[in-house]
């Protein structure tokens, strides 16, 4: 059986991704014990939000219990209705879509581009220009009949999404974007910071992330009434502390104290850990560039990648069986490897709903491999791994 990604490492196992506890991690824990600041109130919750703030360069971070908790609310407090509709990536995990669903909005699939495999920009500005229409200023997808808001691209894997583009598109329509920076914390593109670009911003502090908090989330944005929403909405809509006085229906989605403590201590080590993924990712390049049956991650020029997950692709016309007995042959070697997420406008919760010309992603999904990745792993780990991959190429 394997770990799930950002859980203990099975012995004998060379893991996907795990976190690296070996800072203040436990002096701030015990902390928060000691004088019994563990819930939702805490001056650790403030320095994580300070410390995520300065980072990004923007003013406003409220610390949720999760990432997908903050989609949720980032999606609210920039006006997505019931029945709109927001463009976002079919080939990323599943929260950001399950978060416009929250809210009753409805996702439209955008494809992959084949090349850095983020949401592909040319086709989400394709879609705005021929498959919508204005409306009293309003963007109407001419398909559904439905009000399009907002964009949310997913910068994957470490690597930023292409973001001007569409940007530009969104500014064009008046639409507001979303970004997705859970799994890059810290990646940049053209010298932006992910999560500085949008209008809102996402981030995850999940077991496997870049740092994490064990389970935890922010929103980041430059809006101070958006903020303030965000914060009014995560503590259960309160207007009075004392009263009981809640203006709307509100949710409990505050981090904890505990929790930020966490998060501070793995803050710190933010460079270090970044620096570390850096030179893993230098060492499989290196070693893949040359290896026949298999590519290496790619870079695309002016983009600042943390490499949070580092995937190859299998050559081309692999099937999904063969990268499955790919992975199989590298568990049974030692080394925990997993496939790209399964293109969600195919699962059954979202078949119904529009994809717009997804002719990339299936293919991406079929011949995609993550490797091992863990701030902590060793080189002798990674020239194990490397060794396994070329094993396995030559045996399937
Ligand atoms: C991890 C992740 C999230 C948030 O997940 P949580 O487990 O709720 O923190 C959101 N989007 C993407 C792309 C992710 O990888």
């Amino acid at each position: 059986m394997l770990s799930e990604p950002g859980s203990p490492a099975i012995t004998g196992m060379i893991p996907l991704c795990v976190p690296e506890i070996s800072g203040n991690e436990w002096t701030y824990l015990k902390d928060c014990l000691d004088t019994n600041w563990v819930s939702s109130a805490g001056s650790y919750v403030n320095r994580f939000e300070q410390q995520i703030s300065d980072y990004i360069g923007i003013p406003h971070a409220i610390a949720t219990v999760n990432g997908t908790a903050a989609l949720h609310i980032a999606l609210l407090i920039a006006g997505v209705q019931p029945d709109d509709e927001v463009l976002v990536p079919t080939l990323t995990f599943i929260a950001p879509v399950n978060a416009i669903r929250y809210t009753g909005a409805w996702p439209v699939f955008m494809d992959a581009d084949p090349e850095y495999w983020q949401m592909d920009p040319e086709k989400v500005l394709r879609f705005l220009d021929e498959e919508c229409r204005l409306s009293n200023g309003e963007l109407v997808n001419k398909t559904s009949g439905r009000r399009v808001k907002a964009i949310l691209p997913v910068h994957i894997l470490g690597h930023p999404c292409d973001l001007a583009p569409i940007l530009a598109a969104a500014k064009k329509y008046g639409l507001v974007v979303v970004e997705d920076a859970s799994e890059s914390l810290c990646a940049s593109d053209q010298g932006n910071l992910v999560g500085s670009m949008g209008d809102v911003s996402c981030f995850s502090f999940n077991g496997n992330k870049l740092i994490t908090t064990g389970g935890g989330g922010m929103v980041v944005t430059l809006n101070p009434k958006w903020a303030e929403r965000a914060r009014y909405l995560t503590t259960q809509a309160k207007d009075d502390p004392i009263e009981y006085f809640h203006g709307e229906i509100g949710f409990n989605y505050r981090l904890t104290n505990i929790q930020a403590a966490m998060g501070v201590a793995q803050t710190e080590r933010l460079e270090e850990f970044i620096s570390k993924k850096h030179s893993i990712a230098a060492a499989y390049t290196e070693a893949f560039v040359s290896m026949a049956g298999v590519t290496p991650m790619p870079v695309r020029p002016g983009a600042y990648p943390i490499h949070w997950l580092y995937t190859v692709l299998l050559e081309a016309g692999t099937t999904v069986e063969k990268r499955r007995e790919f992975i199989q042959y590298l568990g049974s070697n030692g080394i925990q490897a997993r496939p790209l997420w399964h293109p969600i406008h195919q699962l059954p919760p979202y078949i119904e709903s529009q994809a717009y010309r997804i002719e990339q992603a299936s293919d991406l999904y079929a011949r995609a491999v993550s490797l091992p990745s863990s701030v902590g792993l060793s080189a002798k780990e990674q020239q194990l791994t490397i060794q396994t991959v070329s094993k396995a190429l030559e045996i399937i």
